[in-house]
Parts: structure tokens; sequence; C-alpha cells
């Protein structure tokens, strides 16, 4: 059904959540557009108007790789001020309280790690942009190392001092293999799980859309948070279209 209201919203959300024992919260980028956090993917974001730059333009073309970090560090001044948002708050109780096992996620903003749930705990399916690694020997660089030495090479993005191998933000481009490793948690904590929360998530990019039917044939109940209607809406126990921090905030525990 879908919400009327948004007092039988967060009426019919918080019984969903009192009557499962594994919740298993799915989110995509509407979960941290209150957090300042643009959505890259929706009409007016950032990759309608510039085109992301694929994994293989990255490993094939230093002028990519300088664009590519110029890029991340004309953006790090907004994703270095976001802190977690009421959705974020909301599932860290239930991760607390010992109702949900873990978060799988599409966001690349490490804020539900910032919202206290332990990043093993968090799936992220396209990696994370707050930090990078070396694409050959996986050694993780924090960003303030890849500014410095982009800044003082005058804009040229640096190599991994140990192997020589290409530097990246720890994201998945277009063009990149998904992880494996988080494709199969992912698939573990779907099948694990009594509730299923799509929560901000268009539920339109693969794998995302695998995901919530996966749940749903296996038996799990069905909530779908998401501004806008989803493919999805049809099979799901409870369809809520309003502000997400909104309905989440009563969820909050102190
Ligand atoms: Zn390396």
């Amino acid at each position: 059904m879908i919400a009327p209201d948004l007092q039988t919203a967060i009426d019919r959300l918080r019984a969903l959540i009192e009557a499962s024992d594994v919740i298993v919260p799915f989110t995509g980028a509407g979960i941290s557009t209150e957090c300042g956090i643009p959505d890259f993917r929706s009409p007016g974001g950032i990759w309608t108007r510039m085109a992301p730059i694929p994994f293989d333009e990255f490993v094939s073309s230093q002028a990519a790789r300088d664009e590519a970090w110029r890029r991340r560090f004309a953006m790090q001044d907004q994703f270095a001020a976001a802190r977690p948002g009421r959705g974020h708050r909301a599932l860290a109780s239930l991760y607390r309280g010992g109702k949900s096992p873990g978060v799988v996620t599409q966001n690349i903003d490490n804020l539900h790690q910032a919202s206290g749930i332990p990043h093993e705990c968090v799936v992220e399916l396209h990696g994370n942009t707050t930090y990078a690694t070396c694409l050959e020997c996986a050694k993780r660089y924090e960003l303030g190392w890849v500014r410095d030495r982009f800044d003082r090479a005058g804009g040229r993005a640096p190599d991994c001092p140990d192997c020589r191998g290409y530097i990246k933000t720890a994201t998945v481009s277009f063009g990149q293999a998904m992880p494996q490793h988080e494709m199969d948690r992912a698939q573990g904590l779907t099948l694990a799980c009594d509730l299923f929360l799509a929560i901000g998530s268009s539920l339109v990019v693969w794998p995302a859309a695998g995901f919530p039917l996966m749940a749903k044939r296996n038996g799990a109940r069905l909530a779908i948070i998401n501004r806008d209607p989803t493919e999805f809406d049809d099979i799901a126990d409870l369809v809520v279209r309003h502000d997400i921090g909104t309905v989440f905030e009563p969820l909050i525990a102190a």
C-alpha cells in the first residue's frame, strides 16, 4: 500500500520494523541529499551536465586522471562538511538495537560509517570516495596525501610510489567491474532479512534493481521509501513517498 499521509507512513513503517527480526536497509542518494551530497544521477545532477569519466579512460590517459582528481577536489568541501542525516541516524539506531546486521548502500559518501555503523557492516556497492587506493597493489591513500602531491605537481595526478600503479578514489567507476565480494555480501544480507527497506533509491541502476525482488521472493517484507515512484511499488508491502529525513526522524533512538 502507498501511505496516504505522513503519519500513516511513520506508523506503518514503525509497525513493520517492530514485527521484524532482521532488517536490511538498502540506501541510495535520496538518504544523503539532506546532508548536502548531490544526487549525481538525478535530472539536473552533476552527471547530466558533465559526463563521468569511464574507467577505461582513467587507466589509459594521464589527462583523464588529472581531470578526475581535479573534479574530486572541487567537491571536497561538500563531502568533507557532510554529516549523517536523520535517515542515517535512524538506521544506526536499528543497528545498535540489534535489529539490523548491516546496510547495503549505493552511496559513496561514508555517512553510514560516520553515523556509527562499523565499516565492516556497511556494504558499499559503488565504493567510497572519501579515500583512494592504488589500482595495482590496493594500498590505501588518504585524499590529503593525494592532494598535496597533485598541487605540488601543478595538477598532475600522482602514481603509487610503491608500484607506479594509478591511484583512484575507492569508488566503482562506469565501466569498472562491480566488486564481487560486496555483491556476495549484499546478497547474503538480502536473503537473511525478513524486512528489506529500500530507501532513497530509484532502484533502476543495476544491480540495485535485483535486491528488492530477491528479498521479496525469499519471503521478506518490502518497504520502499523514495520521493518518486519505483517499478517495485506494486510488490511492496509499504510505499512511502514522503521526505526521508522526516519519515525516519521518529525512529532515531536517543
Ligand atoms: Zn601500488
